[in-house]
């Protein structure tokens, strides 16, 4: 029997398998959760389906109170989850705390979102309303780097449209969403919540579901393309969250030891495993040497570990295949720049990989151009502002992007010019409950939180009455 079961209708309820799942500290097995096999997925979405069409008739503070009591059920077992998700996903136990009260803290802000009736026009000729009705069924794919507040934001914001929800976990994070699914089900009307484990072998099934009328993903831009297809079959609607590669441009005139801090807290927190962390550092010349060397003591001072010993800052990557990718971009990192801090596998059980720094690189180089999604940050020297603009842009992705310098109005000018979902100013990945987020050109397609993110789970109805 396995430790986590799957929630359908309501209920805990064994897989038709069992599938492990591994501490990327230690490498052993700590927990079995249930897997669950196609006649499962069938049943969850029938029962999200069916629990749906009453939930659809609540009110929005009915919902509201719901999104309350989650918040409250997470607060209770803050704890726990944030052990659990230190030891699924490896991430540093307070940077685990972190995202726990984040999740809280977005579950209330939602709160106070409201799907009010717009009137357009009323006078003598008609009178038009639009309304945003709930969508049906939505599959919330989830990745695993951030295992609690991914799904949790998207199942909170589906459930206050009226919508119910099937949340497929990664595979090598399944637990965070086991005991997420049981708080809901403690507080929702059965069925309004179902979970579907699966090895990567059940997205195919869930995204070209007919009874499915959306799909939320959150992952690899490679993988969305998949989810694209596959939702074409019966036009879903989509949120798809993606990859990205940001870049910093970092100008001549800033404070380099206070920016080279926080320029390394954006690439490498949750061991650089951040849709929204810093992946290209542009550096102007005429202080490249002097931030790289800045850089460089912070990699060397940072303490890699488990993280659930509470002085590590940097973790383990998550799983087998993203170290082993992370350790072909180191060998091809030595042979295009000099690496300046960390290059070392260390010698132990765990898929860690020593903090980064590689100077002397350049646009081209695998390091800068690719997603790394690992604890490497490659230093690129620049001359001319247009110039390196230019660069930032000439990528694929265009999730988020930073401009650092004392110049605000400068900052400004050249933020306005970086083709990303968010820009930041003399910070980096920096986002919340009230803000926008979504990916330009390959990085994605709509937006998450803030009213945007609600609305994203409605259709407009409008009603357009004669008079
Ligand atoms: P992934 O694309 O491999 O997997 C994401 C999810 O999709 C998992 O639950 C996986 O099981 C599922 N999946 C796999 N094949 C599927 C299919 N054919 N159909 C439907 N679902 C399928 O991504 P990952 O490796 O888990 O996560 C890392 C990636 O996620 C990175 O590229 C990162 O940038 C991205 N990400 C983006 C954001 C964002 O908000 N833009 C946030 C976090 C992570």
């Amino acid at each position: 029997m396995s430790d986590y079961k799957i929630w359908i209708d309501g209920k805990a309820v064994d897989g038709a398998s069992e599938m492990s799942v591994v501490n990327p500290a230690t490498e052993e097995v700590f927990a079995t959760v249930a897997r669950s096999g196609p006649e499962q997925l069938e049943q969850a979405i029938a029962s999200a389906k069916s629990a749906q069409r009453d939930w659809a008739k609540t009110s929005i503070a009915v919902r509201q109170d719901a999104l309350k009591a989650i918040s409250r059920g997470i607060n209770d077992r803050a704890d726990e989850i944030a052990r659990i998700m230190t030891m699924e996903q490896g991430k540093p136990i307070a940077e685990s705390i972190g995202e726990v009260a984040g999740t809280q803290a977005f579950l209330d802000h939602f709160t106070t979102f409201d799907l009010p009736v717009e009137l357009v026009q009323d006078d003598e000729e008609k009178r038009v309303e639009v309304y945003r009705k709930p969508l049906g069924v939505v599959a919330c794919i989830v990745p695993w780097n951030f295992p609690l507040l991914i799904g949790a934001h998207k199942v909170a914001l589906a459930l206050l449209a009226g919508n119910s929800c099937v949340l497929k976990p990664a595979p090598t994070t399944p637990i965070s969403s086991a005991i997420f699914a049981e708080i809901c089900a403690g507080v929702l009307p059965a069925g309004l919540i179902n979970t579907v484990n699966d090895e990567n072998d059940l997205g195919n099934l869930l995204t070209t579901h007919p009874d499915v009328a959306k799909v939320s993903f959150t992952g690899s831009t490679a993988t969305g393309k998949k989810v694209m297809a596959s939702a074409s079959g019966t036009l879903k609607r989509l949120t798809l969250e993606l990859g990205g590669n940001d870049a910093a441009i970092v100008l001549p005139d800033v404070d380099v030891e206070d920016t080279a801090a926080k320029l390394f807290g954006a690439a490498f927190l949750n061991c650089g495993q951040v849709c929204i962390g810093l992946k290209r550092t542009y550096v102007h010349e005429s202080i490249y040497d002097e931030m790289c060397d800045a850089l460089a003591r912070l990699a060397d001072a940072a303490v890699v570990g488990d993280g659930l010993n509470q002085d590590t800052e940097i973790g383990p990557l998550n799983n087998r295949m993203q170290f082993d990718k992370v350790r072909g971009f180191l060998e091809n990192s030595k042979l295009a720049g000099a690496i300046i801090a960390g290059g070392n596998v260390p010698d132990k059980k765990g898929f860690f990989v020593d903090p980064t720094i590689v100077r002397d690189v350049k646009d081209g180089d695998e390091i800068v151009d690719t997603e790394q999604f690992g604890p490497i940050m490659p230093i690129i020297k620049y001359s001319d502002i247009d110039d390196v603009i230019e660069r930032a842009n000439a990528s694929d992705y265009g999730l988020g992007g930073s401009v650092w310098s004392r110049d605000l109005a400068k900052a400004k000018e050249i933020a306005l010019q970086i083709e990303s979902g968010t820009t930041w100013i003399n910070k980096h990945l920096d986002f919340g409950p009230n803000v926008p987020f979504g990916g330009a050109k390959q990085s994605g397609i709509g937006v998450e939180f803030a009213l945007e993110g609600l609305q994203e789970f409605t259709q407009v109805r409008v009603i357009n009455q004669a008079k």
